[in-house]
C-alpha cells in the first residue's frame, strides 16, 4: 500500500511540534513543506515521520523533528538571513533552513554524507544551499559573517571561530556537554563589543562534533 507522506507530515507538525509549543509560522511552514522521507534511508521511509532520531549512514543520525524545530525556532531567522549549519548529516535541517532563510551554508565532515546530502538537496531543487565537506568546528570563513549558526552535533564548548564568524546581533544554537551523554542546548547572542548573552534551552543528546576545535 502506498504511504500518504503528506498526511504523515501534517500529523507530525500538529502532534509533535504545535502541541509541544512550537508556534513560529515560518518554522511550522518549513516543516510542512520539507519531505523528510527523502532524507532517511530507503528501508526506513515508512518511519520518516516518527517522533525520534533515526540512523542514516556512517553511524550518524537525522535528529528528532521536535528538537530540530526547537533549535531553528530559537535562532529567530529572518527571510533575508544568511545561515551556517555545522553537521549536514542527511541534509534535512539544511532543507528546513533553506525554506526560511535567503542563504544556507552547511558543513559535513563525512564525505559519504556530504555527497548524499548535496545530491538530495539538488534533486529537490534547493538552490540556496551550499554543502561543503570539511571541519565545521572552524566554521566557513569565506561566507562569514552569518546571522545564525546551527550546530547539529554536540561540542565540549562553543568553538571560537563560530563566535568570530557570527554577525552582531546574530545567534548560535549549540548542544554543549559531555560526549555521548545528555547535553545542554544553548543559545548565544552576540551583543555589542563582541559580548555574548548565553541562555539555556533544553537537554538533548547529540552525536559528537569531531574536529580541530572540538572533540578529537
Ligand atoms: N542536521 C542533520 C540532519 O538534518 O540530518 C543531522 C546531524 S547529525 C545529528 C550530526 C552530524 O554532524 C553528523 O553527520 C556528523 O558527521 C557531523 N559532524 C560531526 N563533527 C563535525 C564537524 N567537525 N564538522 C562537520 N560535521 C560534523
Amino acid at each position: 500500500m502506498e504511504i500518504n507522506f503528506e498526511e504523515l507530515r501534517d500529523e507530525m507538525v500538529e502532534e509533535q511540534l504545535i502541541k509541544r509549543g512550537i508556534d513560529d509560522d515560518l518554522v511550522l511552514n518549513a516543516f510542512r513543506k520539507v519531505k523528510r522521507e527523502k532524507f532517511v534511508p530507503d528501508k526506513n521511509k515508512k518511519y520518516a515521520y516518527e517522533d525520534g532520531a533515526q540512523l542514516i549512514s556512517a553511524g550518524q543520525t537525522i535528529s528528532q523533528p521536535y528538537i530540530v524545530a526547537v533549535m531553528i525556532e530559537a535562532l529567530e531567522i529572518k527571510e533575508s538571513d544568511k545561515v551556517l549549519e555545522i553537521g549536514t548529516g542527511s541534509g534535512y535541517a539544511a532543507a528546513l533552513l533553506a525554506e526560511i532563510a535567503a542563504e544556507v551554508y552547511t558543513i559535513e565532515r563525512i564525505e559519504e554524507l556530504a555527497l548524499k546530502a548535496r545530491k538530495v538537496l539538488s534533486d529537490l531543487d534547493y538552490r540556496n544551499v551550499k554543502v561543503k565537506l570539511g571541519d565545521g568546528s572552524l566554521g566557513w570563513e569565506e561566507n562569514a559573517p552569518y546571522d545564525s549558526i546551527l550546530v547539529s552535533a554536540a561540542a565540549p564548548y562553543v568553538p571560537e571561530k563560530l563566535i568570530e564568524q557570527l554577525s552582531k546581533g546574530g545567534k548560535i544554537v549549540i548542544p554543549v556537554g559531555e560526549r555521548n551523554e545528555v547535553q545542554q542546548l544553548k543559545r548565544l547572542t552576540k551583543k555589542s563589543k563582541g559580548k555574548l548573552k548565553e541562555e539555556e534551552l533544553e537537554y538533548v543528546r547529540f552525536v559528537p562534533l569531531i574536529g580541530e576545535d572540538s572533540w578529537r
